[in-house]
């Protein structure tokens, strides 16, 4: 099983406070890795879980509203694996969207998403090691969704840095992929729950009839870290339902 163990390896994951950040740092701490989860709020509950099933976990504060916060994250110990999960999204028609609502998500969602990775490739290179970098897309990296211009437009952005930066990285040990979730019950689509139309269209147009749970994202992104994915580079994996089959 050797192919899809982490053990020895040292991950970073931010936003892994809920949602899919918690389940992908109780995945990869499954799989053998040391977690070191990040988030704005403290990441107990998700350091509790994974120690209480004999892991090894530890929390750091950081927030990306300040897109260079992500600068000494890799300054004290190797980390090997870089799972950019945090994001937010803003909703309103195009016509009404402010720049602040523009700014905010795309500094967090985009802008902290790069620098924390350039920090994080600058470590491992100037170590001479090997990584994985995993970034959180969206099926907004393919459609245009409605009332969330800047987020559509940083899943965007968060696509093309995954190709880019695999395409710079890959002979340099580093591989560089993503995971583009379909509709996950977490905070992030709380309010498309809340409003029974939109909830039943996006049900009716899933082929596995549900929504997703964050754990079903987990395997994927803890696949992109492992041996078994070593020549995987610049993908973006749907873990949609079937969604973008459709
Ligand atoms: P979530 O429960 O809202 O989690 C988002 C995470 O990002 C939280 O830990 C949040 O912290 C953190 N975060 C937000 N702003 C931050 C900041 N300034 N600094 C540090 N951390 C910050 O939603 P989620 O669905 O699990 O989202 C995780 C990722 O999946 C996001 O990139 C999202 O765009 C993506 N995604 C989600 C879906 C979906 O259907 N749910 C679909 C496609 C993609 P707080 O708890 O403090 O807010």
């Amino acid at each position: 099983m050797s192919m899809f163990s982490l053990t020895g390896r040292r991950a970073l994951v931010t936003g892994a406070n809920t949602g899919i950040g918690l389940a992908i740092a109780i995945g990869l701490a499954e799989a053998g890795a040391e977690v070191i989860c990040a988030g704005r709020r403290t990441c107990d509950e998700t350091v509790g879980a994974i120690t209480k099933a004999g892991g090894t976990a530890s929390s750091v504060l950081v927030d990306f509203a300040d897109p260079m916060a992500g600068q000494g994250l890799f300054d004290d110990q190797p980390i090997d694996l870089l799972i950019n999960n945090a994001g937010i999204i803003r909703r309103a028609d195009a016509v009404d969207f402010t720049e602040a609502d523009w700014d905010a998500v795309m500094d967090v969602n985009l802008k902290a998403l790069f620098f924390t990775t350039q920090a994080f490739a600058k470590a491992v290179l100037a170590r001479g090691g090997t990584g994985a970098v995993v970034n959180i897309a969206s099926l907004l990296s393919f459609q245009g969704g409605i009332r969330v211009p800047s987020y559509t437009a940083s899943k965007h952005g968060v696509a093309g840095l995954t190709k880019l930066l695999a395409n710079e990285w890959a002979a340099k040990g580093i591989n560089v992929n993503a995971v583009a979730p379909g509709y996950i019950e977490t905070n992030n689509t709380q309010a498309l729950r809340n409003d029974p139309d939109r909830n039943q269209a996006i049900l009716d147009r899933i082929p596995a009839g549900r929504w997703g749970q964050a754990e079903d994202i987990a395997g994927a992104a803890v696949y992109l870290c492992t041996p078994a994915a070593r020549y995987v580079h610049g993908a973006v994996l749907n873990v949609d339902g079937g969604w973008l089959a459709r």
